[in-house]
């Protein structure tokens, strides 16, 4: 019995699953998922990513099984040495797919099966799923091209789908399964479309009213951001389904504004709402950058930075900072939280870079491919893309230097995140969260507590660092090749919509 061959990728989903769809319309269907060891075993990949997929497929599979399908069919090995086994085994007839951004691995995993497709005259129909436009000739026109994506159909779950392939099933595997120690993130969300879609009714109804205030904060951030990043990151809930409930919302809401008549709250969830909005269009505006030029996730992206911090990696500021142990309370707060559960909000993320690429000068390389494996919601075209910005290698952007002691004022003042996590810090009085060397030694003594003992010294001199890593950006910044390369980055990658460099201040 040939059959049509639906290979779930970042797409855990039954409902707006456009490959699903057209391959039940034209024969039985195997829905296919593979372990593939060489992305298990890749620098960006973290047992809680495999935990997070797991509790996608595990509902996916009852969804399928529920509409009288035999379920997901498992497999562990190589692509495409697995697709030959299907193909000898069962005969595909077609092989349906969602179009995948990902990295360098899975764009020459993806060329060898499309080389494997064709040797075998097998067609692979490939479906997109967010904004992101294959072979895009130029960015001109691509937030149009975006919201006509968005405002297309939802693609309804098939009722039936016809399985009953000789094949065996195989088992979803898990950590210990597959050779990998197993995930010590507790705190990180449950995959699934289930919690996916609470998540998004939960933010529409209440949680969002404030986000455009809370957004920034890392105490009320954890509710007032909608944290539905790792199920957009595995499609677990499609961009359209997440965009078009949104704007359903935001009608709702514009049909109770009565003329004349000012409501604070209803601005507050109307402004929160365009800012989400925005966020979503972002998701694939960055997603685009990585499927226009792969090379960004090892190069950067402005060709005049190579060089600036290439050859400065000190192991020792490095392990500091990935062990959450730099001695500033906010940095090593963010960071133990990712330990803890893959998730800080946008702006402590920037302030994790920022602090890595200026005040410790250390290359983005290294650091985001750590913090892919801290991020649940890893997705390499917005987290390469972001890890360049906040490190000033795109040449488009302002440079952003963050202050690791301002943001504490600003953002977590009575150290209520920084407590959380740096236990160490509890009895600190909020006079001191933010930089507690400044504490006197007899405060100190009071309290059984000592900097660099129960909590290191400073890894490095604030004002010291930052002078010199705005005196090498700029100097950088002004040179002819500079500006020549930001041209061209522009050019390929720039946003069309805001002015040509963000007018941020060099540090806040
Ligand atoms: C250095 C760095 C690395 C990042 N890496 C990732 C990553 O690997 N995966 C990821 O999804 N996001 C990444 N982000 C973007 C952003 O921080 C997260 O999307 C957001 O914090 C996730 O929380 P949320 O789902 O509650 O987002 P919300 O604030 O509720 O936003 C809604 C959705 O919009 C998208 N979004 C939000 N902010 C951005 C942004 N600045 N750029 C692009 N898309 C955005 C996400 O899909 C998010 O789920 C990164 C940001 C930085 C500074």
């Amino acid at each position: 019995m040939a059959i049509q061959l639906v290979w779930l990728k970042r797409d855990l989903r039954v409902r707006d699953h456009a490959p699903l769809a057209a391959a039940a319309e034209r024969g039985p269907v195997v829905v296919l998922y593979v372990y593939e060891p060489e992305l298990l075993a890749a620098p960006d990949h973290d047992a809680s990513h495999l935990r997070f997929v797991n509790a996608c497929l595990a509902e996916l599979d009852r969804e399928l099984r529920a509409r009288g399908h035999d379920g997901i069919t498992f497999r562990v090995g190589a692509m495409p040495e697995v697709l030959e086994e299907l193909h000898r085994d069962v005969g595909v007839e077609a092989l349906h797919s969602h179009e995948e951004t990902g990295g360098a691995l899975t764009y020459a995993r993806d060329k060898r099966v499309a080389a494997w497709a064709k040797a075998r005259g097998v067609p692979w129909f490939e479906y997109p799923q967010t904004g992101v436009v294959r072979r895009l000739r130029t960015r001109d026109g691509w937030a149009r091209r975006w919201q006509v994506r968005m405002a297309q159909p939802i693609v309804e779950t098939p009722e039936a789908l016809r399985g009953g392939s000789a094949l065996a099933r195989g088992t979803l595997l898990e950590e210990r399964d597959l050779g990998l120690l197993p995930s010590t993130k507790d705190e990180a969300l449950l995959g699934g479309a289930t919690r996916g879609r609470e998540l998004l009714d939960s933010f529409l109804a209440k949680r969002g009213k404030n986000y455009r205030s809370d957004m920034s904060s890392p105490v009320e951030g954890w509710e007032g951001c909608s944290r539905l990043a790792p199920y957009l990151a595995y499609g677990a809930l499609s961009m359209r389904e997440v965009y078009k409930a949104t704007r359903v919302r935001v009608d709702e809401l514009r049909a109770q504004r009565v003329p004349r008549k000012k409501d604070p709250e209803l601005t507050a969830w109307l402004q929160s709402l365009s800012s989400f909005e925005g966020r979503l269009h972002w998701h694939c505006h960055f997603m685009q950058k990585l499927e226009d030029e792969p090379r960004i996730e090892f190069e950067n992206m402005s060709r005049a930075c190579d060089g600036l911090r290439e050859n400065d990696h000190r192991p020792e500021l490095f392990e500091a900072w990935c062990a959450g142990q730099t001695g500033y309370p906010l940095v090593d707060a963010c960071m133990r939280a990712l330990h803890a559960g893959g998730w800080v909000n946008f702006r402590m993320r920037a302030m994790l870079v920022s602090f890595a690429s200026y005040h410790l000068w250390l290359h983005w390389r290294p650091t985001s491919v750590y913090l892919a494996r801290q991020f649940l919601d890893f997705e390499p075209g917005i987290h390469f893309s972001q890890a360049q910005m906040q490190s000033g290698t795109t040449g488009i952007n302002a440079v952003r230097i963050y202050s690791p002691t301002k943001q504490v004022i600003d953002q977590d003042p009575h150290g209520v995140f920084i407590r959380r996590y740096v236990p160490e810090l509890a009895a600190v009085p909020d006079a001191y969260i933010a930089e507690p060397w400044k504490m006197p030694p007899l405060e100190q003594a009071a309290m059984g507590f000592t900097v660099g003992k129960s909590y290191p010294a400073p890894i490095v001199d604030h004002a010291e660092a930052v002078a010199e890593a705005k005196r090498r950006v700029f100097s950088q910044r002004r040179t002819p090749a500079a500006r020549e390369e930001a041209a061209k980055v522009f050019e390929k990658h720039g946003s069309r919509r805001g002015p040509r460099t963000r007018r941020t201040p060099a540090s806040s």
